[in-house]
């Protein structure tokens, strides 16, 4: 997919005041420093669409960008301090669980994972979280360019261990880097299949 226009939209607080659900939507979450916002101007080749913060965990609003006129990405406020798996609603961001579970229009959710870092309990339980309301998602290991092939490898085989106690296969995951752009032609046709399925 070429990237023709990439726009800012607007922001939302909750799933109520989001914009109309008129196209197909894909989301980004991860923890604050994952590098999502460099990947969301790596993916859309704009320098400044997403801005790439300095004080971690700042915003907690939902962005959206309207992607070639066709679909929106949205760019979601972190987890929270979720105990997802253990239903604990309050400790979590209720306007992205609220937004994810009533959301018609989203066909995908990428969770973003730093390739360097062992599997977080945060991110599994929030795995299992969607996972148990059928969600698609698929995973994203970024800052690939940090360190060797072998050792991004060995981390996903630990996230995969990790996750095996209750499912046997891992979602579609992805390698990026938004130094080298690696990933960028995967995660986009990735996008384009979705839509066109
Ligand atoms: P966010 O908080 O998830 O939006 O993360 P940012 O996009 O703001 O990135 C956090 C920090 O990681 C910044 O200093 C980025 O320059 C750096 N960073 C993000 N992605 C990459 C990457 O793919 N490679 C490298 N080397 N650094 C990255």
């Amino acid at each position: 997919m070429k990237i023709k226009s990439a726009e800012f939209l607007t922001s939302a607080t909750t799933l109520r005041n989001c914009p109309r659900a008129d196209w197909p939507e894909f989301a980004m979450i991860g923890r604050s420093n994952v590098g999502k916002s460099s990947l969301i101007n790596m993916l859309t080749e704009r320098r400044n669409l997403a801005k790439v913060s300095a004080t971690p965990g700042k915003t907690r609003l939902l962005n959206f960008f309207t992607i070639n006129n066709r679909w929106l990405l949205v760019d979601l406020p972190g987890y929270g301090y979720a105990k997802v798996a253990q239903e604990k609603r309050a400790d979590f961001n209720e306007a992205v669980a609220g937004y994810i579970e009533g959301r018609e229009t989203l066909l995908c959710v990428f969770v973003l994972i730093d390739s360097r870092i062992e599997p977080q309990r945060i991110d599994i339980d929030f795995l299992q979280w969607l996972g148990e309301r059928d969600m698609p998602h698929a995973l994203i290991f970024t800052k690939t360019d940090k360190q060797s092939p072998a050792a991004t490898r060995a981390n996903i085989d630990r996230f995969k261990q990790a996750l095996s106690a209750w499912r046997a296969e891992l979602p579609p995951t992805f390698l990026s880097s938004s130094q080298t752009k690696a990933g960028r032609g995967e995660i986009l046709r990735f996008i384009e299949q979705t839509m066109a399925a």
